[in-house]
């Protein structure tokens, strides 16, 4: 199971937990504090981090989302772990459970109100902001399967919603777009960043058929060796592979060709490129 707290957040575990309805879609869903009405010409400072955590905790409890961003610092706490559901939109009775609905329904409140004041600047979008730590939200939402898409398209300030759009379908949501729901938070959001996910290294070039046979004593001999070993076909090693060629490489080489079907030369126990390719791209 991936991360049930956000790594990095800070956790102030709320302990009304209960489950979510885990045969929709996963799914996020973001809004904005809204702590204070501002203006172009009159702008309002951001509201301390420490205050709304309080507020959650507290006061505020009945409307918990699963974390505060705050989009300045990259700073983040979380009220409620992935699996249970949180309470930040409206839930009535009957129709679609809003806090519930999806095998996670993660739900950000992003520290901010429109025409907040920091460091001298005024912000008008959470888009404007360096939205520190962002990536690794999305880190989190993607290793629950969210997928990074906005199925009632890129929020705006104009509420829309769908309710069979919102049970069919994961991704990111704002609360402007959740059924049941008057909010027409967050507004425009950020452009996701592309995943930091490394690309799977591809296979080690074939190092030519020359490598192998007897007498030959080499790191590519180890690396098939081992290659086959964590496909399965080590059976007539007795020790394990090693750098110089012997028999039972031949042999584990031989089952594995004769296992993708071929037979004769193609399957001697000596690799070739296609061997070579086959055993490592799976
Ligand atoms: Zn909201």
């Amino acid at each position: 199971m991936p991360d049930l707290w956000l790594p990095g957040a800070e956790r102030h575990p709320l302990t009304d937990t209960a489950p979510t309805e885990t045969q929709y879609a996963p799914r996020v869903i973001w809004h904005i504090t809204w702590d204070r009405n501002a203006t172009a010409t009159k702008p309002a400072d951001l509201v301390p981090f420490d205050n709304l955590v309080r507020y959650f905790t507290s006061a505020g409890r009945s409307a918990a989302p699963h974390l505060l961003w705050d989009p300045f610092t990259g700073r983040t706490a979380q009220f409620y772990p992935a699996n249970s559901r949180s309470k930040s939109v409206v839930d009535v009775a009957g129709g679609t459970r809003t806090n519930r609905t999806g095998r996670v329904c993660l739900q950000v409140e992003t520290l901010f109100f429109p025409n907040c004041r920091v460091n001298g600047r005024t912000y008008a979008t959470v888009r404007d902001t360096p939205a520190k730590g962002l990536d690794k939200i999305l880190a989190w939402t993607r290793s629950w399967k969210v997928p990074d898409t906005w199925p009632m398209g890129a929020p705006t300030w104009s509420a829309k919603r769908n309710e069979h759009t919102w049970r069919t379908e994961g991704g990111h949501y704002g609360h402007s777009q959740v059924p049941e729901n008057t909010h027409t938070d967050p507004g425009p959001m950020p452009k996701w960043p592309t995943s930091t996910t490394a690309p799977k290294p591809g296979p080690p070039p074939f190092p030519g058929r020359d490598a192998f046979g007897p007498g030959r004593t080499n790191a590519s001999i180890l690396l098939l060796g081992q290659q086959l070993v964590r496909r399965g076909y080590s059976k007539h090693y007795v020790v394990g592979p090693s750098r110089t060629w012997g028999e039972a490489d031949r042999r584990n080489t031989a089952d594995f060709q004769r296992a993708q079907g071929w037979s004769g030369s193609d399957a001697d126990g000596y690799p070739g490129p296609q061997t070579w390719s086959r055993l490592f791209n799976n």
